[in-house]
């Protein structure tokens, strides 16, 4: 009988625990009392008070990824247009230049469009995996253009917080090393001048791990020029890197070579990393 009783206990319980059938059960006294218990229609049983949980605080939406413009300079297409690349453009300090050129190349024949474009994905490639945003100035290195008012003006349209061209230079065979490079007119006023210099510092300061500063312009890696349009027409911080010169013997092995071009990447996305930060 004690085991009978203690059953219909349980069945009743259960019951009541799933919001069952609430009349009361016939059995042993205990199990009408358990029913009663549960009941909402009873007065005189105070519920056990709960502790009233916080407020849910919702979560802070997530930062939203830094956007960064990469701009290979050149582009492959640019030598079968010279109509095309040699249309005046703004050149951001009240004049004009042409639209793009056609760049340097190594004396193997290496063109700088190439190593642009190579150095530009493998940095792609790193700041994304770093979750940053990459906009690129061009889709591919096969066309022409785009010109270099164009590309000045992209990270200002994408609200970009860095602007990153990726040159070779062609200078006389006996420099060598890499320069970044700054406009001397800070269009965009003191404070994106100050990101422009900070920016140039952190690239300087990544790139000097696997290349020489430059030593036949600029100094200790770094240059100021007042006549490059893309640098001069950009809202935000924005710089030329000059990877080496493509000229040199020694420059051209390391840019002719893609564990080269992914030691300077991997250099270029330190530096931007170190900006960002
Ligand atoms: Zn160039």
């Amino acid at each position: 009988m004690r085991r009978a009783g203690a059953g219909a206990a349980l069945a009743v319980l259960l019951l009541a625990g799933c919001g069952g059938d609430p009349a009361p059960a016939p059995a042993a006294p205990s199990a009408a009392t358990s029913s009663s218990a549960s009941s909402s229609s009873s007065p005189a049983v105070v519920p056990v008070e709960t502790p009233t949980p916080p407020p849910a605080v919702p979560a802070p939406p997530p930062a939203p990824a830094p956007v960064v413009v990469l701009d290979p300079g050149h582009n492959g297409g640019n030598a079968a247009a010279p109509g095309a690349i040699g249309a005046p453009v703004p050149d951001g300090a009240g004049g004009t230049k042409a639209c793009n050129t056609t760049g340097t190349a190594t004396d193997a024949g290496y063109p700088e469009h190439a190593f642009t474009w190579d150095v530009a994905l493998r940095t792609r490639d790193l700041l994304v995996a770093h979750g940053v945003e990459v906009v690129l100035s061009r889709p591919d290195d096969t066309g022409v253009g785009p010109c270099v008012d164009v590309r000045g003006a992209l990270p200002g349209q994408v609200g970009a917080a860095a602007f990153v061209g990726i040159h070779g230079d062609g200078a006389a065979a006996g420099g060598s090393g890499f320069h970044v490079i700054t406009s001397s007119l800070d269009p965009a006023g003191p404070e994106v001048a100050a990101g422009t210099d900070a920016l140039a510092a952190a690239l300087r300061d990544a790139l000097v791990a696997v290349v020489p500063p430059a030593t036949y312009v600029g100094s200790g890696g770094l240059d100021d020029r007042g006549d490059l349009a893309a640098l001069n027409l950009a809202t935000t911080p924005a710089v030329y890197v000059e990877c080496g010169n493509m000229r040199n013997a020694g420059d051209a092995a390391r840019m002719s070579d893609p564990a080269g071009r992914q030691a300077i990447a991997e250099r270029l996305a330190a530096g931007v990393l170190s900006f960002l930060e």
